[in-house]
């Protein structure tokens, strides 16, 4: 029998990729229904694509681009995402996992995995695979011994009515150290900082933005992989291996594109070991990007800006930044940016 331990976006994925293939699983889920974790609800369409399961129907929103603003200015860049209703679409992944066949076990929480047996509060299960999908404090990551980065984001989602179809960025440090957000739906806004939520309410008096709280949520966000995805008959994917994406911070993608390589490779999954390493969502360029976000300061930022404001980022010219290389302290900064930027718009964000 193959188990999943968690039915979050990377299990239910791995889920419904494997009943295609014809495995028989069943999840183990420690909630005693579905339940969406701290999320911008934010993904590109083409991951999202992926899936053997239609997720049109838990669109909030459709997006047109990304924006990056700093001090009112900005940039864009178009790309195809949306805005989910997560708590739905996860639902809705479920409900068509068990039709198709799959099992999910509610308020069975995993508290340990060994070489052999699944040890949840009552029981333990022998498994043929275990895979684990139990997020960024995953209790299957222990089996391996691994430790893994992350950040931490606080959100609100508010009621407010947002205009226009983009995903915003705010780049100033005076916010965070790598950005703030704010993500529209429907009647209301996802808006969150990579930080703490004094971090976050500063960031809200800044950008005036005064509604009814609706959810108040943080969480960690583990990047940049682990050293070992497999061990034994065990298989990290998600956050729980620490897949985010370094530079975007998102984890529904690389999660949907390591689901669909996993359930290729289940009798072989040193193969899954080996494709994850060599795929893109792992490409080093993410990290790069992420590191000279982090160096990047107010004053560059403000040069930088003012050069480009309101300019797509593919149409802006050598020319229109030539100046601006030189106030860098390193020009490999603006590079890695430009190229993580462009590596997750063509891979997933
Ligand atoms: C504030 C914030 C905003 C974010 N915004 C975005 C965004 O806009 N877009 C994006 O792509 N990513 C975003 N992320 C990251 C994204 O939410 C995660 O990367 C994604 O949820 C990872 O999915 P997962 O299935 O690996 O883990 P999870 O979503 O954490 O799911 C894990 C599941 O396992 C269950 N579980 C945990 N432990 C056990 C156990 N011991 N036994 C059984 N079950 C267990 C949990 O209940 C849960 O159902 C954000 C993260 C944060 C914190």
């Amino acid at each position: 029998m193959i188990y999943i331990v968690g039915a979050g976006p990377a299990g239910l994925a791995t889920g419904l990729f494997l009943l295609e293939k014809g495995y028989k699983v069943t999840i183990l889920e420690k909630e005693d229904k579905i339940k969406s974790t701290a999320c911008g609800e934010a993904c590109d369409l083409d991951s999202l694509k992926m899936l053997p399961f239609d997720s049109t129907p838990y669109f909030e929103r459709v997006i047109e681009g990304l924006k990056f603003i700093f001090n009112g200015k900005y940039f864009y860049v178009k790309t195809r995402g949306v805005v989910l209703n997560r708590q739905k679409w996860l639902e809705g992944m479920a409900d068509e996992f068990m039709r198709r066949g799959g099992k999910i076990k509610f308020s069975s929480k995993v508290i340990k995995v060994d070489s052999q047996y699944i040890y949840t509060e009552e029981e333990k299960k022998n498994y043929e695979l275990c895979i684990g999908a139990d997020g960024p404090l995953s209790v299957v990551r222990k089996f391996f011994g691994e430790n893994c980065a992350f950040d931490v984001g606080s959100e609100y989602e508010i009621e407010y009515k947002k205009d226009d179809d983009f995903l915003e960025f705010y780049l100033s440090k005076k916010f965070s150290p790598h950005y703030a957000w704010i993500f529209p739906k429907k009647e209301s806004i996802n808006i969150g900082v990579i930080g703490n939520f004094s971090m976050l309410d500063r960031f809200l008096k800044e950008v005036k933005i005064d509604g009814k709280i609706l959810a108040k949520k943080a969480g960690m966000i583990p990047y940049g992989g682990v050293e070992k995805f497999v061990k034994e008959g065990v298989v990290l994917i998600g956050d729980a291996a620490c897949m985010a994406n370094p530079f975007s911070l998102g984890g529904i993608s690389p999660a949907i594109h390591a689901a669909k390589i996993l359930a290729k490779n289940v009798v072989n999954l040193k193969r899954y070991e080996e494709e994850i390493k060599k795929h893109a969502i792992m490409d080093g360029i993410l990290m790069k990007g992420r590191k000279a976000v982090e160096k990047l300061n107010d004053k560059e930022m403000e040069i930088i800006f003012d050069r480009i404001d309101g300019k797509e980022f593919r149409e802006i010219k050598y020319r229109d930044i030539a100046g601006v290389l030189l106030h860098f302290t390193s020009v490999p900064k603006f590079y890695n940016i430009s190229r993580a930027l462009l590596h997750s718009i063509k891979w997933g964000w």
